[in-house]
């Protein structure tokens, strides 16, 4: 989810690209780069940093490229590791087509093939260097008809921002299911990622459509679609101030990257799910037969990874049939694991630096169990030190708790287990196109949840008055329950637990009472009933009750205190969704309190020590 920016006018280029790539660095900064079109030189000079922005900064100010068209790039990693050879901007065979990239192309390996038989050569691992030897390839004269073409032949998700040696008063911008926006200066022209980059420099913004792109030359600029019809350009003008467009508008970075889940429900998808069920994944792509070998499966994590992992050792167990445990990582290192070669060990890292999870991983991996990283971070520990990695491809989460990634987490471990399931022909295709119709209306559906976003404001508010929370769920709501209360506490400081629906009356429920209200997972699932019989349990211990209901089930409406609807879905999308409603109800109560949301005390976003 990195950062793009390109900038053609009268000024110098690159402190404009300079300035522009730190204000996107939220958005990824594990190397950065440059290109500008030299005045008079004839030729492009491609700065890099193997580092975040600052680096970049520090070797352009020993060397300051001059010229008035340029482009730059904060990598955030999806393909190839954060190194200097892989950082952005990308070129063709000879120099003279310079490109920076936000997306994953779905189909660069077979494009890189291609272009290798033919010819070009590439130097980097990235998917992004397709594009640029791609349009080397159709390039007959004319640049933007060879972008034309090239868009023609890629698949999946890009904003791209690139020019040409041969054509040096033109900048082309395009989209397809990424960001990008065009500002419109006094006789200049920026294209980036998002407002946060320009608006330092002009309040008069483009907003480039899916599937659109602009040619910007000094006599203004053109949008078309990608091949090649006249589009109305819609031009808005933006009422922000600087600082508050760092956090593109939202007042935090957890309410930001909550309203980011739908994305990066579909980024943990792109490429991977078949219409028919069947999943695959590029770094972990282990045959059917070897699959088969396993007897069993570990999951390893902590805190939020670990909710993840019980979630996924339910759906394993469920749809593939095969025994599976989720384990604290820190307790696991501590024991001794019997785990063999007949093992699957999955290690859950949104960072893939937990410590504690990297000293289980390596554990397991010594006692001969295959292992497989599921992370957010290319080239993270986890996923170096593994035999296999599943990227989540959330895109930089900057609020310490964890929100996006956590759902991420989970749409990975259903892809995983429908993997599993399918190699142990434990699943039969009519309930794999179930499943997979199911998960690729996830996003739609979340933001169904996003729209009642005031209604879980309205309650947040009237339940922050009470210190102590009680979280219940069975199933696969039992760690959504978990995830819901540790998202409380670690926000709000308030006393939040979660417990089973089974195993409250063993303990738990003698807390309650008229001050200790219990939020209820009671969306339909097998164990609706059973949940149905706690709501009656703890309201007649004069608990106040919140319960969490399938839209349209009205069930609780006499006897919950509250009730909020979550879109009917399955129980696996419906753990997610009602996820993603207890993010939103905790961050409402912690901003009501007062807290400090981004960085709650005492905590850190990437536990690195033991
Ligand atoms: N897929 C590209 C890369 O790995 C761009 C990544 C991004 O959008 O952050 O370099």
């Amino acid at each position: 989810m990195c950062g793009i920016i390109g900038y053609l006018g009268d000024r110098e280029a690159t402190p404009v690209l300079m300035d522009g790539l730190k204000r996107l660095e939220y958005r990824g900064y594990d190397s950065a780069g440059v290109a500008v079109l030299q005045q008079g030189a004839e030729m492009t000079s491609v700065t890099k940093s193997e580092a975040k922005v600052d680096l970049l900064i520090a070797k352009l100010q020993d060397n300051m490229p001059s010229g008035r068209l340029g482009i730059g790039h904060t990598r955030w990693a999806t393909h190839g590791k954060p190194t200097i050879v892989n950082a952005h901007p990308h070129t063709d065979c000879y120099g003279r087509i310079s490109v920076v990239h936000n997306g994953i192309i779905e189909n660069f390996a077979e494009l890189k093939q291609e272009l290798e038989a033919a010819g070009h050569e590439f130097v980097s691992d990235t998917d992004t260097e397709v594009v640029p030897h791609l349009i080397e390839q159709y390039y007959k004269g004319d640049f933007l008809s060879a972008v034309r073409q090239a868009l023609q032949r890629i698949r999946g998700a890009y904003a791209l921002a690139m020019f040409s040696l041969e054509d040096p008063e033109l900048l082309v911008g395009a989209r397809l299911n990424a960001p990008l926006v065009v500002g419109i200066g006094e006789g200049e022209y920026f294209v980036a990622s998002d407002i946060t980059a320009i608006i330092p420099y002009t309040k008069k913004v483009l907003i480039l459509g899916e599937g659109e792109m602009a040619a910007v030359t000094p006599l203004g600029s053109t949008v078309t679609t990608l091949d090649g019809l006249p589009v109305e350009a819609k031009v808005i003008h933006v009422d922000w101030d600087v600082s508050q467009a760092e956090k593109g508008g939202f007042p935090h970075f957890m309410l930001k990257e909550i309203q980011e889940t739908p994305e990066a429900v579909s980024n943990a998808l792109r490429g991977r799910l078949d219409e028919d069920g069947h999943v695959s994944f590029m770094e972990f792509n282990a045959s059917d037969q070897h699959l088969r070998r396993f007897e069993e499966v570990r999951l390893l994590g902590m805190g939020t990874s670990l909710h993840a992992a019980m979630v996924g050792e339910n759906v394993i167990e469920d749809w593939a049939g095969i025994p599976a445990r989720a384990q604290d990582a820190s307790e696991f290192r501590y024991r001794r694991p019997t785990l063999g070669e007949r093992t699957l060990t999955v290690v859950i890292t949104q960072s893939g630096e937990t410590a504690d999870t990297l000293v289980g991983l390596r554990q397991a991996r010594d006692r001969g169990s295959l292992t497989v990283a599921v992370t957010n971070v290319v080239g993270s520990t986890a996923a170096r030190d593994s035999d296999g990695a599943i990227y989540l491809h959330s895109g930089p989460e900057i609020g310490v708790a964890s929100t996006k990634t956590f759902i991420a987490h989970l749409v990975s471990q259903y892809l995983l287990a429908l993997r599993l399931a399918t190699a142990h022909g434990r699943v039969s295709l009519e309930r794999r196109e179930e499943i997979a119709r199911s998960l690729k209306t996830l996003p739609d559906e979340i933001r169904r949840v996003l729209a009642n976003h005031k209604e879980i404001a309205r309650l947040a508010h009237h339940y922050s008055r009470f210190r102590n929370f009680m979280y219940v769920g069975r199933g696969l709501n039992h760690p959504v329950a978990l995830e819901g209360a540790l998202k409380l506490k670690e926000i709000s400081y308030l006393h939040a637990e979660g417990s089973s629906g089974g195993e409250l009356k063993h303990g738990p429920i003698a807390l309650l009472d008229r001050d200790f209200p219990v939020v209820a997972i009671c969306t339909d699932c097998a164990t609706k009933e059973k949940m149905i019989s706690n709501v009656h349990e703890v309201v007649a211990r004069d608990a106040p009750v919140l319960a969490l209901v399938s839209e349209g089930d009205h069930n609780l409406d006499d006897l919950a205190t509250d009730v909020i609807e979550v879109p009917a879905a399955d129980e696996a999308a419906s753990a997610i969704l009602s996820s993603v409603v207890l993010q939103l109800f905790a961050y409402h109560v912690a901003v009501e309190l007062g807290c400090d949301v981004d960085q709650p005390r005492n905590l850190a976003k990437s536990v690195t020590v033991e």
